[in-house]
């Protein structure tokens, strides 16, 4: 078993000595990503750190949140696997089956070629509180020209202002959160749809020091938008955004199945990389087995105790950042029943 949770004695000597200690009795996972073997083409099966995921499944899930936070109360926010070769709609339906909207809460798959009429049916069917575009789905030859206004066009953010819904967004282009265009569209797309909360996935993927450095601050002041830590191992960083950015508005997450893979990010010459035990796309490979490693998910949350500590941060925070940020973020969007005779 690839996954490096606390059944290997290993993980679970650190989370006695160093994690038990700092993680608050709830823990709300505000990304992870579901789907089952039938939704997925292929030839395109999803990798986690290297190791082939062909499906991550609801019991899948359960059992990782046990193992990983041990004692805990646990909650997930969850998203098929956005890739255009995919099936979307087997995805979001069997993501939507999988949440019961109290412990689970589903965000459905945004292909901007899907017809806004759907979306917006599915989301009044209650089943969704939000959505997950990417920009794999704009389908350029180039990925890096990708613009936000495409992954999020105009009857998808009116459909998710009309309703209050959560935008998870991997923002696109080489510079990511740095990006000046990234800026620009994020800002226009929060104005100019106020009840639509985006989230910038990954503290908008910066994860290395110079890519958040003076450039978090500038999405500070809008009042609908977010962060999510998914995959952040840079103390560093994190310690930058929490003191740039609004706490109540940084939601910790993970990326399961990904965070689940052994594994680090690091940071090298203003770069960052993955490495990691097996060869992976994204990474630079230990094959020599030198390092003994642990999961992605706990040098999160390695780096997100040390960030807190370095701040001198009190428990409120940490209880904020890992459960009542998110939970507060849910509950602004309309249950079920609310949602019926909406204009
Ligand atoms: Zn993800």
């Amino acid at each position: 078993m690839w996954r490096e949770t606390t059944r290997h004695e290993r993980n679970m000597a650190i989370w006695r000595e160093e994690l038990d200690g700092f993680v608050p009795p709830r823990v709300l996972d505000f990304h992870v990503h579901l789907y089952d073997a039938a939704c997925i083409d292929p030839a395109h099966v999803p990798s986690a750190g290297g190791h082939p995921c062909p499906e991550y499944s609801r019991e899948m899930l359960l059992g990782d949140l046990a193992e990983f936070y041990p004692g805990r109360e646990t909650a997930a926010v969850c998203f098929g696997s956005p890739h255009p070769e995919h099936d979307q709609a087997a995805n979001d339906r069997y993501v939507a089956d999988s949440c019961d909207g109290r412990r689970m809460f589903a965000l459905r798959l945004i292909d901007p070629d899907n017809d806004p009429d759907d979306v917006r049916a599915d989301v009044a069917g209650g089943r969704f509180v939000g959505f997950k575009p990417y920009l794999t789905y704009v389908r350029k030859a180039d990925p890096n020209t990708v613009e936000v206004r495409e992954m999020l066009p105009d009857p998808i953010m009116r459909i998710a202002d009309e309703f209050g819904l959560i935008v998870m967004l991997h923002i696109p282009r080489k510079a990511r959160l740095a990006d000046p265009l990234n800026h620009r569209q994020v800002r226009e797309r929060c104005e100019r749809y106020p009840r639509a909360k985006i989230v910038l996935a990954h503290i908008g993927r910066a994860y290395y020091l110079k890519n958040v450095v003076g450039h978090i601050e500038r999405f500070a002041d809008l009042p609908n938008c977010y962060v999510d830590l998914a995959m952040l191992n840079h103390a560093g960083v994190l310690e930058y955004a929490f003191s740039h950015f609004p706490a109540a508005r940084i939601l910790y997450g993970t990326d399961l199945p990904i965070a689940a893979a052994p594994g680090k990010s690091v940071e090298i010459n203003n770069q960052y990389t993955y490495v990691t035990p097996v060869p992976w796309e994204l990474s630079i490979c230990d094959g020599g087995g030198r390092i003994r490693f642990t999961s992605f998910l706990y040098e999160e949350l390695r780096a997100i105790r040390d960030a807190v500590g370095r701040l001198g941060l009190g428990r409120g925070f940490v209880e904020d950042l890992f459960y009542n940020n998110g939970m507060r973020l849910l509950g602004g969007v309309p249950a079920v029943g609310d949602r019926e005779g909406r204009p």
